[in-house]
């Protein structure tokens, strides 16, 4: 058990990539809550799922981009699991708008959402893993923090900020014994993106750039996180894991 006597905080964690890592690091040992904004039911049958490994977990609403909401969703973990040892700021959203087209208002919510989101979380869970002098903080980028793609430039740059607030981030923790990473997925198939992937033409383009010629899926980042997550990782901080099929090597 890697990640026993854990106790790990996962935002966007009744869906996709974060209910994969919720599970999988229960799995491994860990208590977990599962935040989520407004899918109660699956976050709470994704509880019930880490409950049944014998794990202790909770669901936790509260939009990532509201600090007011954090700091409550932060309180009420530290009450209930007793502290967190390892945040995921995976929660995220995703639009494809030409850059000529993005509103004032999509701008802001992707903004929020996904940088504005992972500093306030990172902020309030940090401040309570300094009492305790340790801790580790995974960042979910993507290659979009690092390659331009057409009609993603607000997701892109949250995604490019989210790599700078990592090093920012791992540097100034890092005397408190907290180390902070991103994990930088490619093309994994989840609900941000079934619809595109399930255009022959999309599906059929994004593959022929692929290296590995393979779509992932939720699973294939679990391990990655977990080695973030462990002490397997222990001199790894501020650095970016990409898990992209060769994605970001051409
Ligand atoms: P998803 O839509 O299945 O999951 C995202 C989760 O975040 C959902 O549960 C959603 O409800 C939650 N969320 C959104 N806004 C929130 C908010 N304000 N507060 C709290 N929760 C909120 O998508 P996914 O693909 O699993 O995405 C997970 C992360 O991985 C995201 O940060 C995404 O940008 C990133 N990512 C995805 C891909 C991909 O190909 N799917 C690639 C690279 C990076």
């Amino acid at each position: 058990m890697r990640l026993a006597e854990k106790v790990a905080l996962v935002t966007g964690g009744s869906r996709g990539m974060g209910r994969a890592i919720a599970l999988g690091f229960a799995r491994e040992g860990a208590d977990v809550a599962v935040n989520y904004r407004s899918h109660e039911g699956e976050a709470l049958s994704a509880v019930k799922e880490i409950q049944a490994l014998g794990r202790r977990a909770i669901a936790v609403k509260a939009d990532v981009g509201r600090g007011g909401e954090v700091r409550a969703m932060v309180d009420r973990v530290i009450q209930t699991l007793g502290r967190i040892d390892i945040l995921v700021n995976n929660a995220g959203i995703m639009k494809r708008t030409p850059l000529l087209e993005i509103s004032e208002a999509e701008w802001d919510a992707i903004l929020d959402t996904n940088l504005k989101g992972c500093f306030l979380v990172t902020q309030a869970v940090a401040r309570e893993m300094v009492k305790r002098r340790s801790g580790v903080i995974i960042n979910m980028s993507s290659i979009g923090q690092q390659v331009a793609a057409r009609n993603m430039t607000h997701y892109n740059t949250s995604k490019g900020g989210i790599a700078q607030l990592t090093r920012q981030a791992a540097l100034e923790l890092v005397d408190h014994g907290i180390r902070v990473n991103a994990l930088c997925p490619g093309l994994i198939e989840t609900d941000m993106n079934r619809q595109d992937i399930a255009q022959e033409e999309f599906r059929a383009t994004r593959l022929a750039g692929i290296p590995m010629k393979v779509i992932g899926t939720p699973e294939d980042v679990v391990g990655p996180a977990l080695f973030l997550a462990s002490d397997e990782s222990r001199l790894v901080t501020g650095t970016h894991l990409f898990v992209d099929a060769g994605l970001t090597m051409i």
